[in-house]
């Protein structure tokens, strides 16, 4: 990988770093803001239904950050851009698609449809 497009790879990162961070900031102020509004029963259960579905949300931007920062730490270390399991180069369109994959799309494709 070329200085231009490791550059490029990394201002992605951090610019989804900042998204990631920006969406969890702003779903934890209106947790925070319900929290202050008690009424009856029917709107506690509401809450807590919506508290749920930010839990998950929060859960798969967690693993999308970890990816993030390890991808940015690769960067630094210069050994970014190869799949962490077969540990061939991922090509650079998919890198450019989704920067903090670790895998290629074969290895990818085989995490998420094993073979029986
Ligand atoms: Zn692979």
């Amino acid at each position: 990988m070329n200085k231009k497009n490791s550059a490029e790879i990394k201002r992605l990162l951090i610019e989804k770093t900042a998204e990631l961070l920006n969406k969890t900031t702003n779903a934890q102020r209106n947790i925070d803001s319900d929290d202050t509004n008690v009424g009856d029963e029917i709107d506690i259960a509401r809450q807590n239904s919506d508290k749920e579905i930010f839990f998950e949300i929060t859960s798969s931007d967690k693993i999308t950050l970890s990816a993030v920062n390890d991808a940015l730490a690769k960067i630094e270390k210069g050994i970014y851009g190869t799949c962490e399991c077969c540990g061939k180069a991922i090509p650079l369109e998919r890198l450019k698609a989704i920067p903090w994959t670790r895998y290629c799309i074969k290895c990818q494709e085989e995490a998420e449809n094993p073979k029986r």
